[in-house]
């Protein structure tokens, strides 16, 4: 038995070296991407069902690599964020996404908003944050009240009393709060309701459980109704079925995304989207 206990302990082992060392390969490899141009933003359409128009874009982010082929966001955010590279590759983000919708919004009757996502670990100092955030969006041109960001329950776990007033700061600039992946975390209900937020985004798993007989659609029509009784707006993430999309709309649920509607999109074809998609 202590035999064993040794192998498995070696694997195990060997196992953390490994994924150590893709850590390291991804890190320097993303280091390069960022400072050489690699990365590009991606843009979701937000619809609004009932009036079936486009009212903003989510940015997330894409990266292909010379050597490691197409790597997921949810591996180089999370070696950004251990890494500490997050706080340029955000840098990068914002530039290019608030600038590109600027342009947009510039022939638009309806202007677009933009949802950026914001990682817990950018909420380490959340002043410094809060004038970034003032200053990118005036270099930028774009208007506050077109800016959203999407922050999950995990943000609120750390410093909680500096990120609330970076929140109701940013809030009072203009700037829309969305909670992300909602349900999946830990938020009670009592502190949903002193929180500086506008809007909670219902998780992409609970919207996959809406089946054609809306079996197991507890949870989706539960946070709908306990996002209106706290009067904040909800919108629906991963929408990829037209049953999925006519409950979401009989609960009132009247802001979707997801493959129904559009994949994340690069700019050229986020253009030809809006040109075919799109009477405003
Ligand atoms: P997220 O913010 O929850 O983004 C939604 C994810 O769901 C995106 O994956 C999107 O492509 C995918 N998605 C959208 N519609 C559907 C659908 O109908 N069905 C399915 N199955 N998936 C759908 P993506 O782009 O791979 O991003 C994964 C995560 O990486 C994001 O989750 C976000 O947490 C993170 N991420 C991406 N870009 C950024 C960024 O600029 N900053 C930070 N901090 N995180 C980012
Ligand atoms: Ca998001
Ligand atoms: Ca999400
Ligand atoms: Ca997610």
């Amino acid at each position: 038995a202590k035999k064993q206990g040794g192998n498995q302990v070696i694997i195990y082992n060997e196992e953390i070296n490994k994924v150590n060392k893709e850590k390291l390969v991804i890190e320097a490899r993303l280091r390069k991407a960022i400072e050489q141009g690699g990365i590009d933003v991606y843009y979701q359409p937000k619809i609004n069902a009932r009036e079936n128009v486009i009212t903003g874009v989510e940015a997330l982010l894409r990266w292909t690599d010379k050597e490691l082929g197409f790597v997921s966001p949810e591996v180089f955010i999370s070696v950004a964020e251990e890494t500490g590279l997050i706080h340029s590759l955000w840098e990068f983000a914002m530039n290019q996404a608030c600038s590109q919708v600027r342009e947009w919004n510039t022939n638009r009757l309806h202007p677009l908003h933009l949802a950026v996502n914001f990682s817990a670990k950018q909420f380490l100092d959340p002043a410094s944050m809060v004038q970034r955030v003032k200053n990118i969006l005036s270099d930028c041109q774009l208007a506050p009240e077109y800016f959203e960001i999407e922050i999950t329950e995990s943000t609120l776990l750390y410093n909680l009393e500096e990120t609330i007033e970076a929140l109701r700061e940013m809030q009072e600039y203009g700037v829309t709060i969305s909670i992300d992946d909602f349900g999946t975390g830990y938020s009670s209900l009592t502190y949903l309701k002193t929180l500086p937020i506008d809007c909670l985004k219902i998780d992409r798993s609970f919207i996959q459980d809406i089946t054609e007989d809306y079996h197991q659609s507890e949870i989706a029509e539960t946070i709908i109704n306990l996002a209106r009784s706290l009067k904040l707006k909800v919108i629906a993430e991963g929408v990829e079925e037209e049953y999925q999309k006519e409950f979401l709309m009989k609960n009132e649920c009247d802001h979707m995304q997801g493959y129904l509607f559009s994949k994340p999109l690069c700019k050229t074809d986020l253009e030809t989207y809006l040109r075919q998609n799109d009477l405003t």
